[in-house]
Formats: structure tokens, C-alpha cells, sequence
């Protein structure tokens, strides 16, 4: 693997003036094409300084990208330093000089003295034509090792990577277009830490990685894998994919876009039965997320007073009795600052059932978890739980 180092160039860098969002674009621009970065720096306008610096990077690493001090004023010392670090003198090239003389003339401008000084690089260095702005950038060899110098206004630097450096990186050191594919995994009705305590061992991995992200009453498990090709990522993937199914199989419901209401939706529709949706303290959020996917087998009914356990179990009872749904869902939230209530009941041809559970999290999230949990309990009694 190739390994590179970033040094950025501005002694307005380092007064905190402005941010190095070139290293951020370049870094992520890297790691694309499988590059190992070793080191990121800011250095002033210096020419010793960045000399030293560049000299120190190149022990360590393969290639340096510097962004910066490539203008015309002396304040500008990429050129200089860079000519430093391989010991040769800087060299006049009138193509450059033409360039530039072009592209003032086409912006109706004069350039000055000064100008000049940009027509002149490190004597045997690459120069890289920059269609978008005035400043030369261009790339020193020696060996296996190299330096490019790009400009520091960031839509230039980014366009002369994207549209040379990348390329010519691939090339020179035969790096590969890397793939990187990641399968998301998603449970219900566990914890985020008793499923780290399932799958914790394969938080370790390199590569694949294995994350976890927790929504109220949900986790997802995230696998990432970077390879030279798809192929090779899912190959990657598959085994641990294994592992995770394996482990967290009755909390699972779905993978990637499959959300949790449309696989209650699907159970519905496949058994042809009618839900009854009774909500209090949610915003009607479950009947919301479900209708759309199964308009003609749900039935929301909101209710503006707060109902009693007794209450809401006769209001159930009601609409079993005028058999309009086969499936009865109630759910109470009640949120408070310190503590929140949740109430679901259930009622089908077999009998009544009621859960109370009170949800210590942020407030908002008591809602999306009684809503994520009654879905949850849906799947159950619709046996869509893989066992
Ligand atoms: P030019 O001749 O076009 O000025 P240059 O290579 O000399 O190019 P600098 O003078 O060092 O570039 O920087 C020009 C401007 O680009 C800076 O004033 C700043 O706004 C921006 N810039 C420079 N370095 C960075 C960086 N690392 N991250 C983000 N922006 C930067």
C-alpha cells in the first residue's frame, strides 16, 4: 500500500485564520484509492521550514501533496523549498511563462514583475497546467518518491487532483480503485449494549468493520467493507453477516432499506387482516408510519383525552365486538422530564394483553420508542420473528 503524507503551506493556517479544509478534501480523496496516509501538516510560509518538513515526511512516506504558497510574491516558497529538499535550482520555463500571459490576457488583466516568478520550478520537475487559476502546480520525482505541489484556493487544488493527481497516482504506484460496501443490519427490542455484548468481538475487526448505531428501541449493526472490487467487498462481508444473523436472529427484522413498519405492513398483507390502531401521546406516529403500506387493512383512531388502562381496554373490546379489524393495537405515552410512561395493549381473537414500561431516555424519544416497540410486538403476534 502506497503511503502518503498532506502538508498544507500558509502561515495563515497557523494563525488560526483560516481552516485547512484542503487536508480534509485530499485525505478522504486518498483513502478512495486505497492510499495509507501517515502524517498530516501545517507549516508557515517558510521556505526552511517546509524544506525541513517535506524532507522529514519523505523519510517516512512514499508521496507528500503540499496546497499553498505557490503565488507570486516572496511570500510564496513552495517552489523555492521543494527546489531545497531535491538540491536543484529553480528553472525558467517559458511555456509556463505563455500560459500565464493567456490567461491574463483572457481575464483582461496585466501581469506584473512579480508574475514571473510563477513561471519558474524546480529544475526536472512535471509541471501540471491549471486551467482554473493563475498559480502552477507540478510534481517532483526522485525515485520512488514524490512531491506535487497544488495551489491553495480549494476549488483549484480539488480540480487539479480530481482531474490529474489522482490519476497519475494510480499509475505511478499501481494503487487500485477501492470499493468500499457496507451491509446495515437491523434489530428491535434489544438494547445497543446487550447486543455490543453479543457481537462486541467483532467491534475489533479491521476490516470488515462492524459499528453499531442505536435509535429508540432499535440498533443497527453496520458491516463495512473496503475491497479492490464489489465482488471481493461482499466476500468480505458474508461471513460476519453470518455471524450477526446467527447471534441477533430474533431481533432481526431487515436489512438496509427494509424499515420496521414495512415488514409489519407485509405481515398484515399477507394474512389478510385488519389492524386497529388506538394511540395517545404519539402524534398518531404509529398509524402514520404504517397506512400508507397497508391502506385498506389499518384503522387509526386518535384519542385527545388521556385514556385509562381500564378505558382503553373497553374501547378495544367496542371495536372487537363490531368486528371492523381482527387485530386491536392500543398505546399510551405519557412523556415527562424525568420519566416517561408507556402503555400497549393487544387484543386479538385469542384475548387481552398489556405491557407497562417506563423509558428513561431523552424526551421525544419515549414516542419513538413505544411506536418502534409496538411494531415490534405486531411482528410477534403476526409470528414474523425468526426464530
Ligand atoms: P494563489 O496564487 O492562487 O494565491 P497559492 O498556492 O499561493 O495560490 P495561497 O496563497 O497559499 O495559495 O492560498 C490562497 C488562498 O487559498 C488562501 O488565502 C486561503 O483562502 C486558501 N487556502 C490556502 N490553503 C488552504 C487550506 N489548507 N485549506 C483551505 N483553504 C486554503
Amino acid at each position: 500500500m502506497a503511503t502518503a503524507e498532506i502538508v498544507t503551506i500558509g502561515t495563515e493556517l497557523l494563525l488560526g485564520e483560516i481552516n485547512d479544509t484542503n487536508s480534509r478534501y485530499i485525505a478522504r480523496a486518498l483513502r478512495d484509492i486505497g492510499v495509507d496516509i501517515y502524517r498530516i501538516t501545517s507549516v508557515g510560509d517558510n521556505a526552511a521550514r517546509i524544506t525541513a518538513t517535506l524532507q522529514e515526511a519523505l523519510m517516512r512516506s512514499d508521496f507528500v501533496i503540499t496546497t499553498g504558497g505557490l503565488g507570486p510574491t516572496v511570500d510564496d516558497p513552495t517552489r523555492q523549498a521543494i527546489a531545497d529538499v531535491f538540491n536543484v535550482p529553480l528553472e525558467y520555463k517559458s511555456e509556463l511563462w505563455d500560459e500565464i500571459l493567456e490567461r491574463f490576457t483572457r481575464y483582461g488583466l496585466m501581469p506584473t514583475e512579480n508574475n514571473k516568478r510563477q513561471a519558474f520550478v524546480p529544475e526536472g520537475a512535471l509541471v501540471i497546467s491549471n486551467p482554473v487559476g493563475t498559480a502552477p502546480a507540478f510534481i517532483y520525482e526522485l525515485g520512488a518518491k514524490t512531491t506535487i505541489s497544488l495551489p491553495g484556493v480549494p476549488k483549484e487544488m480539488e480540480h487539479l487532483l480530481n482531474n490529474f493527481v489522482l490519476g497519475y497516482l494510480k499509475r505511478r504506484y499501481k494503487l487500485q480503485e477501492s470499493v468500499i460496501k457496507a451491509v446495515v443490519v437491523h434489530t428491535v427490542g434489544k438494547g445497543e449494549s446487550a447486543i455490543d455484548e453479543l457481537v462486541g468481538d467483532l467491534e475489533k475487526l479491521k476490516n470488515p468493520t462492524v459499528g453499531l448505531l442505536a435509535h429508540p428501541g432499535q440498533t443497527d449493526i453496520r458491516i463495512t467493507a473496503k475491497a479492490s472490487s464489489q465482488a471481493e467487498a461482499e466476500q468480505m462481508i458474508k461471513p460476519v453477516l453470518e455471524i450477526v444473523r446467527e447471534k441477533l436472529k430474533p431481533f432481526i427484522y431487515g436489512e438496509d432499506e427494509t424499515s420496521l413498519e414495512s415488514v409489519v405492513a407485509a405481515g398484515l398483507l399477507a394474512l389478510g387482516k385488519r389492524l386497529a390502531i388506538i394511540e395517545y401521546g404519539t402524534d398518531s406516529e404509529l398509524f402514520t408510519r404504517l397506512n400508507p403500506l397497508a391502506p385498506e387493512l389499518t384503522i387509526g383512531q386518535a384519542m385527545g383525552m388521556e385514556p385509562s388502562n381500564e378505558s382503553l381496554k373497553t374501547l378495544m373490546k367496542d371495536i372487537s365486538d363490531q368486528k371492523t379489524a381482527d387485530f386491536i393495537l392500543g398505546i399510551r405515552v405519557r412523556e415527562n422530564e424525568s420519566k416517561s410512561d408507556i402503555l400497549l395493549t393487544y387484543f386479538d381473537g385469542k384475548g387481552y394483553s398489556e405491557t407497562e414500561r417506563s423509558y428513561g431516555g431523552p424526551m421525544g424519544d419515549a414516542r419513538l420508542w413505544g411506536v418502534n416497540t409496538a411494531l415490534d410486538l405486531l411482528r410477534k403476534k403476526m409470528n414474523l420473528v425468526n426464530l
